[in-house]
């Protein structure tokens, strides 16, 4: 268990600086910004994580509404590191930032998806243990 949550911990930094690289591009500019306080929230999988490197998951808890903008989210982007963050606020790739990404060097977006899928195949290597 120990390693998995290491593996997974170090997965998460290193797609981090990528995807910052693109969302710092495409984001100022965007007239939908899709950081709202409902997207801050965790799902039970997460919780698996969370819980497991041993972070405490009250300060999610907000009677801010849903469509306001996340309380996570401050002048220069959200302020929880990519492995505090829920799920969706990595996963999530809008048209803007997909493109951004898929016209970057092709070398750089092979290894971005590849590093991604290694990411993908530890969270859930971590939840089928966790069952
Ligand atoms: S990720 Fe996409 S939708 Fe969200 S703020 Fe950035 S450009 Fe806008
Ligand atoms: S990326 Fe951060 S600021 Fe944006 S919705 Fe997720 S937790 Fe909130």
């Amino acid at each position: 268990m120990e390693k998995i949550l290491y593996e997974l911990k170090e997965a998460f930094d290193s797609i981090g600086p990528y995807i910052q690289r693109h969302t710092s591009m495409v984001c100022p500019s965007c007239p939908k910004v899709c950081c709202i306080n409902k997207h801050g929230h965790y799902e039970k999988e997460d919780l698996v994580f969370i819980r497991a490197i041993g972070l405490d998951d009250t300060d999610c808890k907000t009677d801010r509404a849903d469509t306001e903008p996340c309380r996570f989210l401050q002048e220069n982007g959200c302020s929880l590191p990519r492995y505090r963050r829920p799920f969706r606020c990595t996963w999530y790739f809008c048209e803007r930032l997909l493109e951004s990404m898929k016209n970057d060097k092709p070398r750089e977006y092979r290894d971005f998806i590849s590093a991604f899928e290694n990411l993908q195949r530890l969270r859930n290597k971590l939840l089928e243990i966790s069952v």
